[in-house]
């Protein structure tokens, strides 16, 4: 079985939308997308042209980045838009589901939601691991898409790529493991990305928008097989990735951006372990979880109390309390030094105030 007949039938039959540019990009005088000749004054960018739907430079930096073959990206608008595309293609309203394992990033039900696709929880163990096994015996035939996020927001937890490899095996004639690995790169370890080969329904979710610095181009990375590939490309809209969005990750992913991504990243994790550690100090301070990405998630003694107290002096963090297993837990982003310390000292001035 080919993975892509798991996908809705209208949507394997579907004839897709043929733009302008896709039929003939490569022409000395373009009169085919009735665009304007001229570009704004001072543009370097040429935005008079419409962009290519898939921008082959920034394809062959993101296939060096993730260690992957062109053919099996597809860049969109975000990671974001990988997990809708992916419900829109292989949940059929009414009739199919995905399945998350709570407590986890609310995208997934949400893009569930908007298709019309159900929602089926996999049980975690305590530690937030999986057991893949367990997992699959309890997923209905209805499951079409399997949602884990490693390392997990909100948990920072990790999945072992031992345990994704069996899930999809264990799957394979069934249903798509998709792994979000919007923050592997605080982990250290291997992206699921290595396992590709092996595994046709594993599809994985790389984005610029966390370690690279980049969330306002909205740049996200689908890997998957190349024939998951070519049935998202169907369903995308003809023109997704703007040009201006293009050329920052460009810029980024060049020797100079990679070193200053790599400098960047060693130290938001000592940051990060340096902040667990004062944080575990703390009266109000109940538990700080072990976490593989750029946050931490932190039980209180009286989480909203807390945030509230945080608020008041302009320190923005997440409250996640109403999440399954979370309860009296918030979620703090890992800052420059300057911005971790000012959260201390606030979190202290609290604990003399409660
Ligand atoms: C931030 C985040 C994303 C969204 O990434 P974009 O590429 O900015 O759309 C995806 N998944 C998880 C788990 C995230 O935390």
């Amino acid at each position: 079985m080919n993975v892509v007949d798991l996908a809705r039938p209208e949507i394997r039959t579907l004839k897709p939308y043929s733009s302008a540019r896709m039929e003939v990009s490569a022409a000395s005088t373009l009169l085919n997308a009735n665009e304007s000749p001229w570009p704004q004054p001072d543009d370097p960018l040429g935005l008079n042209r419409y962009p290519d739907r898939e921008p082959s430079a920034l394809g062959k930096r993101l296939a060096d980045l993730y260690q992957v073959d062109p053919d099996q990206i597809l860049i969109g608008r975000g990671s974001d838009e990988g997990i809708d595309l992916l419900i829109r293609a292989f949940c059929r309203p009414g009739i199919d589901a995905i399945a998350i394992a709570p407590p986890t990033f609310g995208m997934y039900a949400v893009c569930a939601g908007v298709q019309g696709a159900r929602v089926e929880a996999i049980p975690v163990n305590d530690d937030f691991t999986i057991d893949p096994t367990a997992i699959a015996a309890r997923l209905t035939p209805a499951v079409k898409v399997v949602f884990l996020c490693s390392p997990s927001n909100p948990t920072g937890q990790l999945i072992s790529l031992a345990a994704i490899g069996e899930l999809a095996s264990v799957l394979a004639q069934r249903a798509i493991v998709v792994v979000d690995e919007a923050y592997v790169e605080f982990a250290g370890r291997d992206s699921a990305a290595t396992l590709l080969v092996e595994h046709a329904n594993l599809v994985v979710l790389r984005t610029l928008s966390k370690a690279w610095g980049l969330a306002g181009a909205r740049i996200g990375a689908l890997l998957g097989s190349p024939d998951v590939i070519a049935l998202l490309q169907r369903i995308m809209p003809p023109y997704p990735v703007p040009t201006p969005c293009v050329a920052a990750a460009l810029k980024a992913l060049t020797s100079e951006g990679y070193e200053t991504t790599r400098r960047r990243i060693r130290l938001i994790i000592a940051e990060r372990d340096f902040l667990a550690t004062s944080l575990e100090r703390l009266p109000i301070v109940r538990r700080v979880y072990r976490s593989w990405a750029n946050f931490l998630t932190v039980q209180f003694t009286a989480a909203t109390t807390v945030y509230g107290a945080l608020l008041r002096d302009g320190i923005a963090v997440r409250n996640v309390s109403n999440q399954p297993g979370l309860a009296d837990c918030l979620r703090i982003t890992v800052g420059a030094a300057d911005e971790n310390r000012r959260l201390l000292l606030a979190l202290e001035q609290a604990t003399e105030a409660l």
